[in-house]
């Protein structure tokens, strides 16, 4: 260390510098990790480095006592980090933590797209789901999905079909499995089923159906929440939830279920009767084939635990 301060005392001395320049370079000279980065990089850098990249030092050492202080730099986000370049010192400016953690962040997000679904589902975490008994063969039926899922991403699991009353966690379930697979790298969408049906109702006057049921369809992970809590028109059941099903078993891509009916009820007292009262089994039959080829069904009992 000590030849380095000598260097860059002679330096200074050697020319005719106003006192204010000096004493500015002085400080940044004297910078520990100006001096700690010019003692390892020293072989590399030509012999008059301190003075041709002088003023580089200078921006280091002022941009990163405003990082420090808080204030605006430079670049936002940013914090400036010495480099060899050209046998002479450089600043290159890389995200500083808070950023990168907030990089990683959005990008985890943005593995879990969802379609009408609550906001709070966004934390909802397998750690976090109490597991008393009546919940654990769920929980255990998430765990067992995510590490076979994860191990062969491209081929054929059976996903889940969690069936259970108002308020027992299902929602929240398929959110933590989603929230699991996008920290491990994996994308899923979750879809509100009731919302989605209005949604495409009202899109198929501005004929913008086809791109988005593309995009669920075709989803690596699908999750459909809360299938049969409205009642459905045929068009809806042949022609989105029937498409999608479709697509999904030939391409062998998981899809989750989350609903207040068993299967049995999901059948006979859904699927069969459109909202005009036609009563249709054999296309009921047909679409439960599908959604127990896609998933096996659990149920969940336990207390409602929405907030009262
Ligand atoms: P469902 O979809 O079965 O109607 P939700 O998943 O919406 O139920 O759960 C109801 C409420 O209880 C939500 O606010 C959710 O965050 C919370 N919750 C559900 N299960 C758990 C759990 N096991 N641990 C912690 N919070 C839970
Ligand atoms: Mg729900």
């Amino acid at each position: 260390m000590e030849d380095v301060s000598k260097a860059m005392q002679q330096l200074m001395s050697q020319r005719h510098l106003t006192a204010n320049y000096r004493q500015l370079m002085e400080k940044v000279y004297a910078d520990p990790q100006v001096q700690a980065f010019y003692h390892e990089h020293q072989s590399e850098l030509a012999p008059d480095v301190l003075d041709r990249s002088a003023a580089k030092l200078y921006e280091y050492v002022t941009e990163r006592a405003k990082v420090a202080q808080g204030g605006e730099t430079f670049a936002a986000g940013y914090e400036p980090q010495l480099i060899v370049s050209n046998h002479l010192i450089d600043v290159a400016y890389v995200p500083t933590q808070a950023t990168q953690e907030k990089q990683a962040q959005q990008q985890l997000r943005q593995r879990v797209r969802s379609i009408a679904m609550p906001k709070d589902i966004r934390n909802a975490q397998l750690d976090d789901f109490d597991h008393d008994e009546s919940r654990m063969e769920a929980l255990m039926a998430a765990y067992d999905f995510i590490e076979t899922y994860e191990a062969s991403p491209h081929r054929r699991h059976q996903a889940l079909y969690l069936a259970g009353s108002f308020g027992v966690g299902k929602t929240y379930l398929l959110a933590a499995i989603a929230n699991q697979l996008a920290n491990d790298g994996f994308s899923s969408t979750l879809v509100h089923f009731p919302s989605l049906a209005v949604e495409m109702k009202n899109a198929i006057a501005q004929n913008g159906v086809g791109d988005k049921l593309e995009a669920i369809k075709k989803a690596p992970v699908l999750m459909i929440d809360d299938i049969g809590a409205d009642a459905m028109s045929a068009w809806v059941r042949d022609d989105i939830l029937g498409v999608i099903l479709e697509y999904r078993m030939q391409e062998e891509l998981p899809t989750f279920f989350s609903s207040n009916f068993s299967m049995a009820q999901l059948e006979n007292e859904h699927l069969r009767v459109s909202s005009r009262g036609d009563d249709e089994p054999l296309k009921a039959q047909r679409l439960m084939q599908r959604i127990r080829f896609l998933a096996r069904e659990i149920t969940m009992i336990g207390v409602n635990r929405r907030p009262q």
